[in-house]
C-alpha cells in the first residue's frame, strides 16, 4: 500500500509546524524525512538537526546534492546560497522539537494502537516480543535497533504506512524529561515499564531519580490508556504508588494481575510457565533462556492482553520469539563449550538477574567461567556496584572470574570479600586482554558467561572464542 507521505504537501507540513515559509512550491510532496546528508536524500525533506558533534546546517549543500527536495532549518540561520531554486525551505525555532511535533501529528493520521515500552533493562526484548505477538494479527511497526530517543522515535513513526494497525515503540532515556516528551509524541494506548534499576544513575541522581524519570510515562500517558508495570520490582512499585490510577501489574509474586506460575526451565531452550490472568490459566513457552525473559514475556503478554489479543496468539508469539543478538545469546562452541553472550549491555539490575540463570544452564557438571566488563554511567555509585558485582559472581559458584576495565579491581575485591579464591580471579585492562587470558583457562564442557557495558566491547571476546574453538554441536 502506498505511503501516505506521498500525499502530504510541503504546505501541509508548514501549517502543522507553524513553520516560516522561506521558499519553494507549497504543493511539493516529499518521500519522507532525511537527517543524514551522507545518505541518499532523494525527494525527501532534509531536517537540519544539531547533535553533540555535528550541526546539519553545515551540510545543507550536501543534502541538496544528494537529492533532497526540501530543507527544514532553524529560524534565523544564515543559509548558504542554494543552487536549486526549486527547493522548499522551511524554518522553525527548534527543529528537534518540530520533529516530535510532526511525528505526533503523523501518528494520529492512522488508526493505530501504540504500545510504548520503557525501563532500566529488557526494553528491546519486551518490545520485540510484543511486536512478534501483535504482528501475527495485524501489520505492526516497531523501532529498529536503538532508535528509541527523541530523534529515533519520531523517525520510526515516520515509517508508518496507512495499513499499519499497531506500533511498538521502545523509549530510552538518560535525562529527566525525555520519557515525558517521548510519551507525548507517541501517545501510547498501552505504556509498559519493565523495571527500575541502577542504570544511568550518573545523570539522574540515584535510584529514586531513575524511578521518577521512568514514571514520567504514567504522568503523561492519556487517562484512557493502560499502564503495565513490573509488580515484582520494588523501586518501580514505590514510584507507581504515588499515582492515583489503576495499573496492570505483571510478575511472579502472587497478587500480580498477570502472573507466571509453575515456571519450568528447559535448559538453553527456555521455559514453560502457566500464565495466570483473570481467573484463567494459559500455558506459555518462551524459547529463550534466562529468567529475565520470563519477566519480559509476562510484560509483553500483559501489554497484548490490554489490547484484547487472544491468549493463543500471545502463546504463539512468545514461542516464535527467538532472542536477540548479544542478549543472553546461546552459542555452542567446539570442545563442548557453552557460551552465553550477554555482551550487548550491562547494568547492575541486568547483571543480578542474568547471573541467577547460570546455575541451571550449568546443570550436568559444567564449570562456570564469568567475564565481566565495567558497567558505565553509574557515577559515584560505580565502585560500590562493581564490588557488588564481584560478590554476585562468587555466589554463582564460578570457577574462574575475569574482570575487565577501570573497575576490574573493585569487582576483584568484591569477589575476594565474598570468598572466591584470589588465584581464580584475573583483573585485566580490556576486552582484548580478557580474551588472551580466558582462552588458556577454558576446559572441555565449560559454561562461559560474558557481560559488560556496550562500550567495553566484550563482543570481541565472544568472537575470539568462536575463532579459537569453532562451532560445536548442539548438546
Ligand atoms: P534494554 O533495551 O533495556 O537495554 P535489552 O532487552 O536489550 O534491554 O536487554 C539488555 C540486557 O539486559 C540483556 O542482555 C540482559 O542481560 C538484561 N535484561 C533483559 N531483560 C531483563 C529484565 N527483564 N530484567 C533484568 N535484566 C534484563
Amino acid at each position: 500500500m502506498a505511503l501516505i507521505w506521498n500525499e502530504m504537501t510541503a504546505g501541509r507540513i508548514a501549517d502543522t509546524l507553524k513553520a516560516q515559509w522561506i521558499q519553494g512550491d507549497p504543493e511539493v510532496r516529499f518521500h519522507g524525512i532525511a537527517t543524514d546528508s551522507r545518505q541518499a536524500c532523494d525527494g525527501k525533506l532534509f531536517w537540519a538537526l544539531k547533535g553533540e558533534r555535528f550541526d546539519a546546517h553545515d551540510f545543507l549543500d550536501q543534502a541538496a546534492a544528494k537529492g533532497a527536495s526540501g530543507l527544514l532549518v532553524q529560524s534565523g540561520r544564515i543559509l548558504p546560497p542554494l543552487k536549486r531554486e526549486d527547493m522548499v525551505v522551511l524554518a522553525v525555532e527548534n527543529p528537534q522539537q518540530a520533529l516530535g511535533t510532526l511525528a505526533a501529528w503523523w501518528r494520529h493520521q492512522i488508526p493505530l494502537k501504540v504500545v510504548a515500552v520503557t525501563g532500566s533493562a529488557g526494553k528491546t526484548t519486551t518490545k520485540e516480543m510484543i511486536a512478534t505477538i501483535l504482528s501475527l494479527g495485524e501489520k505492526t511497526l516497531w523501532n529498529e535497533g536503538n532508535l528509541n530517543n527523541l530523534i529515533g522515535l519520531p523517525l520510526t513513526l515516520f515509517r508508518l504506512e496507512s495499513d499499519h494497525r499497531c506500533a511498538v515503540l521502545e523509549m530510552g532515556m538518560n535525562r529527566k524529561g525525555e520519557i515525558a516528551a517521548l510519551t507525548e509524541i507517541a501517545d501510547p494506548d498501552v505504556g509498559v515499564i519493565t523495571n527500575v534499576g541502577p542504570a544511568h544513575t550518573e545523570g539522574l541522581g540515584g535510584l529514586a531519580g531513575v524511578a521518577a524519570a521512568k514514571v514520567e510515562l504514567i504522568e503523561r500517558i492519556r487517562s484512557t490508556a493502560s499502564v503495565v508495570v513490573n509488580g515484582d520490582n520494588k523501586p518501580l512499585m514505590e514510584a507507581v504508588a504515588g499515582f492515583n490510577r489503576p495499573v496492570v501489574t505483571f510478575g511472579f509474586a502472587p497478587g500480580n494481575t498477570v502472573r507466571a506460575d509453575r515456571i519450568k526451565a528447559r535448559g538453553h531452550e527456555g521455559f514453560t510457565f502457566d500464565l495466570v490472568y483473570g481467573g484463567h490459566t494459559y500455558t506459555m513457552t518462551v524459547s529463550v533462556p534466562g529468567l529475565q525473559n520470563v519477566w519480559n514475556a509476562l510484560g509483553a503478554a500483559a501489554a497484548a492482553l490490554c489490547l484484547n489479543t487472544h491468549p493463543d496468539q500471545i502463546a504463539e508469539g512468545l514461542r516464535l520469539f527467538k532472542g536477540m543478538h548479544g542478549r543472553f545469546e546461546i552459542h555452542f562452541l567446539g570442545n563442548n563449550i557453552l557460551l552465553v553472550d550477554d555482551t550487548y549491555n550491562a547494568n547492575p539490575l541486568a547483571l543480578e538477574t542474568t547471573l541467577t540463570s547460570l546455575e541451571g544452564l550449568a546443570a550436568g557438571g559444567r564449570r562456570i567461567v564469568i567475564g565481566l566488563g565495567d558497567m558505565l554511567e553509574l557515577g559515584d555509585k560505580a565502585p560500590h556496584e562493581h564490588r557488588e558485582a564481584g560478590r554476585r559472581v562468587t555466589e554463582t559458584g564460578a570457577e574462574w572470574f575475569l574482570a575487565a576495565g577501570r573497575h576490574a579491581s573493585d569487582m576483584q575485591a568484591g569477589a575476594i570479600e565474598a570468598g572466591m579464591p584470589p588465584d581464580h580471579i584475573r583483573a585485566v585492562a580490556d576486552a582484548a586482554a580478557m580474551l588472551e587470558t580466558i582462552v588458556p583457562l577454558l576446559q572441555e564442557g565449560d559454561l562461559v558467561f560474558l557481560k559488560g557495558s556496550r562500550r567495553m566491547g566484550l563482543d570481541l571476546v565472544s568472537r575470539g572464542l568462536h575463532d579459537t574453538f569453532g562451532e560445536g554441536e548442539h548438546s
